[in-house]
């Protein structure tokens, strides 16, 4: 770990701690110096560049969240810039691009972004447009409601037909709900960011948000008891880094990363900054599928 702006004393006394109290720049972004790559590969046209353009959310606590500094933070973000290190580009030469999930499929095959590092579950409609390196992390769907609500208890209580719930066009939860509703026109409320979900929930408009477990738990932790998750996950949701469907090269390469830091620690310590905080079980990151 590497400490900035602090006074060496203080220094000294957070490495002897083994916590970081001051400015921070973990190891997982220290970049590479000078790595080198074959010919042609996107690898070698970013290294060159020293740049990198990563879509990911910026609305997302935990995983993608943009902070004051206008820059999102998050697990994901985490994920982002320890790829980019390994092409040797330091994270103040990433530029993040707000992707929600609609639009992911479309900026990877556009190449406006690089990778897209988005919460985004790899699935084989998604493959049919673009290649998945991963997974890194495996959710699960599960719902929010308000915290005094005991009327909804898990999927099922759609089938009534009158509650409504809210979740992200594009979005696996949006697709797999539809399944549990009686009338999906009056009961599916469709957004394009889980943060307008939350609002249209505290508004009563909506009487539920389903999404991923570990994206709720990031609102449910920014929301001071007002919501709580119900019932259990009831999908299952690998995460993936989404790129253009033909970069074989990159792809194995990314496949590479991650299984290395799956066991250097890297990822432990992307985990214990970010969703650890509310979630301090670190997973063992699962393997990866060379498909
Ligand atoms: N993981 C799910 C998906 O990729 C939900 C989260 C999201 O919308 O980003 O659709």
């Amino acid at each position: 770990m590497r400490l900035k702006n602090c006074v060496p004393l203080a220094a000294i006394a957070v490495l002897a701690m083994g916590v970081a109290a001051c400015g921070e720049d973990s190891e997982s972004s220290e970049p590479r110096d000078k790595p080198s790559f074959a010919a042609g590969t996107t690898m070698e046209r970013l290294s060159n560049a020293q740049k990198i353009v990563v879509g990911t959310k910026f609305d997302q606590p935990l995983f993608g969240l943009k902070g004051l500094d206008g820059k999102p933070a998050g697990f994901d973000v985490e994920i982002a810039k320890i790829i980019a290190a390994e092409l040797g580009i330091p994270a103040d030469k990433i530029e993040y691009k707000e992707t929600p999930s609609q639009v992911r499929e479309q900026v990877v095959e556009q190449g406006t972004v690089d990778i897209v590092v988005a919460t985004y579950t790899i699935n084989d409609k998604r493959k049919e447009r673009i290649a998945f390196a991963g997974p890194y992390y495996v959710a699960g769907q599960q719902i929010m409601v308000r915290a005094d609500d005991s009327s909804i208890t898990g999927p099922d209580s759609f089938k009534a037909g009158d509650k409504k719930v809210c979740s992200v066009s594009g979005s696996t939860p949006a697709a797999n709900i539809k399944s549990y509703l009686q009338d999906e026109a009056a009961q599916l409320v469709l957004f394009d960011t889980y943060q307008k979900c939350v609002d249209a929930l505290k508004a009563e408009t909506v009487d539920a948000v389903t999404t991923d477990n570990v994206i709720l738990s990031g609102f449910i932790s920014k929301s001071d008891g007002a919501y709580k998750l119900i019932g259990t996950k009831f999908t299952e949701e690998p995460y993936g880094i989404g790129v253009k469907k033909d970069d074989a090269e990159f792809r194995a390469f990314i496949n590479d990363v991650l299984e290395s830091i799956a066991t250097d620690g890297r990822y432990e310590e992307a985990w214990k900054t970010t969703v650890g905080k509310v979630d301090p079980e670190v997973p063992s990151a699962p393997a990866v599928d060379r498909y």
